[in-house]
């Protein structure tokens, strides 16, 4: 009975989402309206096992059980009147924003803490599907470790979904799922719901942004910082500055950026912001293979042991890694390689771009630049830098800075596949064929299998795989002789 799970919801927001018992009355009679109820549920309520809950999801399943059932709205209404419900006891943004303030004198941590314990309570960060995502770690015999994650609530998108929305002109509200005007949002079929979104307000570079965390949570406190308006993705030496001071505010975080092209950036294009969170990205571990050059004021350029293209400045002195991040980004822009398929402008478009991560041991400021082009070739029409075809029935959409930093994010219906692959292993091609037709795109995984070689191994093999794709300078000799050229002519004689 809904009044009963009124009564539940309360004495839930009380115990987790900081409502004041003093307004217990007054939202009880705004729930029950909203659920077409007169009378509160007089009977006692199991206050023992709503203390114990760490995540909503059994209230929000007989919420919309008896939107279903008893209203008879479909159950994505039922979710977003959910939704609407939890929003309405959540601690309103205004009051977010001051205890977050408040935690922050105490230390910043705790500030980010209350923010993603807030998250997760009121199910906007639904914690219960993202513990059901598959992980594990891939480690090669020479060389870094990967990780390799298949994320079972994100849905697919390719490269050309993502250049239409970047097209798209859209006169909707809100512009897009970046906006600050989502904030308490109803959201219908074409907008998700955001009656429960809560973030908090930061001035990076002097400019007024938002941190919230991830719905998707692809590791651990996921979070994304978008800036106040809607505007697109341009990396600029402002992006860096922007890093700099989201982990000079939050220094246990690392930031980074995508990239502003579509098939080497990740998903929104038309909204400037990145991601961030906890630094458990293996980027972050790789080696310095070779330092290549060091500033007068100690700052350090090196190669990166790791599969794509990356470059590694630190430093103390924030201005100069900025100052010399820049000028590696300034060359590599327009940069032409033909000798390494590398064409940095075409007809007037631009090809070359650059992912950019920052994050701070100590005193010490760190900028990751990965080299990306986005060239499409005859030979490769979804991108010469991009995962190869060979390669597209495990990953096939853009590589953002996530999975260009080491961390795979595979699509849910890998879960299934891998299962149907591992029965194939044991049936001839047209048994398999005619019991799982989607087996067509597996045959070199289901021959693998048959070698005796594990599904998860032969993926960690992919990814690495893509990752070298993504390279702009291959690991042979030809494409290291082409980067030690590159960043001469980045840095000039002093190199
Ligand atoms: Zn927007």
């Amino acid at each position: 009975m809904i009044e009963k799970t009124v009564k539940e919801l309360l004495y839930y927001a009380e115990t987790h989402l900081d409502l004041d018992p003093e307004d217990e009355i007054y939202f009880e009679n705004v729930l029950l309206h909203f659920f077409d109820k007169q009378a509160p549920y007089e009977g006692k309520i199991d206050k023992e096992r709503i203390l114990s809950l760490s995540v909503p999801d059994s209230l929000i399943e007989e919420i919309v059980e008896y939107e279903t059932k008893q209203r008879h709205v479909d159950e994505a209404e039922a979710l977003r009147r959910a939704d609407f419900v939890m929003g309405t006891l959540s601690p309103k943004p205004s009051e977010i924003n001051h205890k977050f303030e408040q935690l922050r004198v105490i230390s910043d941590e705790k500030a980010m803490d209350y923010l993603y314990r807030i998250s997760i309570a009121n199910y906007y960060f639904q914690k219960t599907k993202v513990d059901e995502n598959l992980e594990w770690e891939a480690s090669y015999s020479d060389g870094p470790s990967l990780k390799i994650t298949i994320n079972l609530s994100k849905p697919e998108k390719s490269n050309k979904d993502i250049a239409k929305l970047l097209t798209k002109v859209s006169l909707d509200y809100p512009k897009c799922r970046l906006c600050h005007t989502n904030l308490g949002y109803y959201g219908d079929d074409k907008h998700p719901a955001r009656s429960s979104i809560r973030f908090v307000p930061l001035t990076l570079a002097g400019e007024k942004w938002y941190f919230q965390y991830s719905p998707y949570g692809y590791f651990e406190k996921h979070g994304i910082c978008f800036i106040d308006s809607h505007v697109p993705m341009h990396i600029e030496k402002k992006t860096f500055e922007r890093l700099f001071d989201f982990v000079d505010l939050f220094p246990s975080f690392f930031m980074g950026s995508n990239s502003d092209l579509p098939i080497v950036g990740g998903s929104i294009l038309d909204h400037e912001h990145f991601q961030g969170g906890l630094p458990v990205l293996p980027i972050f571990k790789a080696e310095n293979k070779e330092t290549v050059f060091t500033s007068k004021k100690g700052s350090t350029l090196s190669i990166l042991s790791f599969y794509d293209t990356a470059l590694h400045f630190e430093g103390k002195d924030r201005e100069d890694v900025i100052s010399l991040a820049s000028r590696v980004m300034d060359a590599w822009l327009p940069y032409e390689d033909l000798e390494n398929d590398i064409i940095g402008n075409e007809n007037g478009i631009r090809h070359n771009a650059i992912t950019s991560l920052a994050r701070k041991t100590g005193e010490v400021y760190h900028l990751y630049l990965l080299l990306r082009n986005n060239r499409q070739t005859e030979e490769y029409p979804e991108g010469l830098f991009h995962a190869h075809p060979e390669y597209f029935s495990i990953k096939k959409e853009g590589i953002g800075l996530i999975e260009a930093s080491g961390l795979f994010i595979l699509p849910a219906r890998l879960k299934r596949q891998i299962k149907e692959a591992e029965a194939s292993a044991k049936l001839s091609e047209e048994e398999y064929l005619s019991l799982y037709p989607d087996m067509k795109d597996f045959k070199d995984m289901i021959e693998a299998i048959r070698q005796g070689e594990s599904a998860e191994r032969y993926i960690n093999d992919v990814c690495r795989g893509i990752l070298g794709n993504v390279a702009v300078f291959k690991e042979d000799k030809k494409g290291q002789e082409g980067l030690h050229r590159f960043l001469k002519s980045a840095l000039g004689e002093s190199l």
